[in-house]
């Protein structure tokens, strides 16, 4: 058999979920699997178990990141490597995260059957805390791998009972010895669910992932002055709301100013004294700008400033926005879209472009090395959710496109 006509065992792969996913699992068909809890660590042994099965070595890192190898023809080359997160949300589903971990196992496995040597090593990783929902912040072991934080930072991180990851890693026994970022990386590819409604709604199999939105988060505040709704005429108002409502406008205004991946939000706000007959005097809201290049988010930050100070101007009312958080747009490496955009249209695969719209273990290995994403659909786009699903079919094309993108570079390296 030729290399190109090489496939993934698509049930092994699913039966594979399932089985992870029985960690966990709860009444709705969900799972909860909280990072560096007892679930967590049982979700890790068997992984781990079945990364040994595949005759892969294990190294784990001091924020307890995995990395299962298999050897390649050259050891001197860094491994081209493949992996996600096997954590979940309290009421997340089977396939966010796992997905990518066991799709890259699959990979190592079919490898494996067919007596197949690569060039560079292969290693599948699965990622420390991915979801930041037992402990803040999100990403944390590749966002230590790749020096975004400390790892003192992330040791000190408490749950709501306030254990810290130090203490949890150390007593799920995956405190490693290896230094995060130490670990070299060739080139990283993540298969992941779309986690939105896009795939689906074109009813296209793969998406090929350009990049990830980048965004930036506001906390705005209108000061305005408390009277009766009654006795106060119109033109004698200083109501915050009425000035807040026009602001909120322009952000939805600025999302859809810049198609197609423009994205403008308010998600949060609180009205007070929030009383029906009381002149509203003072109101604060979230702003959330997104867009998938650091140009395009710029000149919307610069919109909505000037937007800003125009209505403070034209109103009288004291009006403060403050940037409180920014991600810069991650662009994927070109060879790494290449590679998957290639393997998808050698498969025959239907696709489409999908900007990630949310974030993922790769935007921090891209930081590192080239670095691409994969995606599949989900059904009804809907993940962080027990409800969470994917079509076998679809999983099982996404890590065929995976395999061969993985095999090509491995060869190129
Ligand atoms: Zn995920």
């Amino acid at each position: 058999m030729s290399a190109a006509d090489l496939r993934i065992n698509g049930d092994r792969l699913w039966s594979s979920l399932m089985e992870l996913a029985q960690i966990g699992a709860t009444a709705k068909g969900g799972v909860k699997r909280l990072a560096l809890t007892d679930l967590d660590k049982q979700g890790r042994d068997l992984v781990v178990s079945w990364g040994k099965q595949a005759g892969m070595s294990v190294t784990v890192d001091q924020i307890g990141n995995v990395f299962m190898r298999r050897a390649g023809r050259n050891s001197a080359l860094p491994p081209v490597m493949s992996g996600s997160h096997i954590d979940t949300q309290p009421t997340g589903g089977k396939f966010d995260g796992n997905y990518g971990v066991l799709a890259a196992l699959e990979v190592v496995r079919t490898l494996n059957d067919h007596h197949i040597e690569t060039e560079a090593p292969i290693e599948v990783a699965f990622w420390t805390n991915e979801e930041g929902s037992r402990f803040v912040p999100v990403m944390m072991g590749s966002g230590v791998f790749c020096g975004a934080f400390t790892l003192e930072t992330a040791y000190a991180a408490k749950d709501t009972e306030g254990k810290t990851v130090g203490e949890e890693l150390e007593r799920i026994g995956y405190k490693g010895a290896e230094i995060p970022g130490q670990h070299p990386i060739g080139v990283y590819f993540e298969t992941h669910i779309e986690q939105g409604p896009v795939l689906e709604d074109a009813d296209k199999v793969i998406g090929v992932v350009p990049g990830v939105l980048g965004l930036s988060w506001y906390d705005c505040v209108v000061t305005g002055m408390e009277a009766h709704a009654g006795p106060t005429p119109m033109g004698l108002r200083k109501d915050a709301l009425q000035v807040a409502t026009g602001i909120m406008q322009e952000v939805v205004n600025i999302g859809n100013r810049y198609p197609p991946y423009g994205r403008g939000t308010v998600g949060m706000v609180q009205v007070f004294p929030n009383s029906r007959n009381v002149i509203p005097g003072e109101v604060k809201f979230s702003i959330d700008l997104r867009n998938v290049s650091s140009e395009l988010l710029d000149t919307m930050h610069q919109e909505i400033l000037a937007f800003v100070e125009q209505t403070s101007n034209n109103s009288g009312l004291q009006i403060s926005v403050e940037r409180v958080s920014y991600y810069p747009p991650c662009p994927f490496h070109p060879d790494c879209v290449e590679a998957v955009r290639n393997a998808t249209a050698a498969l025959g695969y239907s696709a489409m472009d999908v900007v990630s719209g949310a974030g993922h273990d790769a935007i921090y290995t891209a930081r590192l090395a080239p670095s691409g994403m994969i995606f599949v659909p989900c059904k009804d786009g809907i993940s962080h959710n027990e409800i969470e699903d994917a079509k076998p079919e679809h999983l099982a094309a996404g890590c065929n496109v995976l395999l061969h993108a993985m095999l090509a570079t491995a060869q190129r390296l």
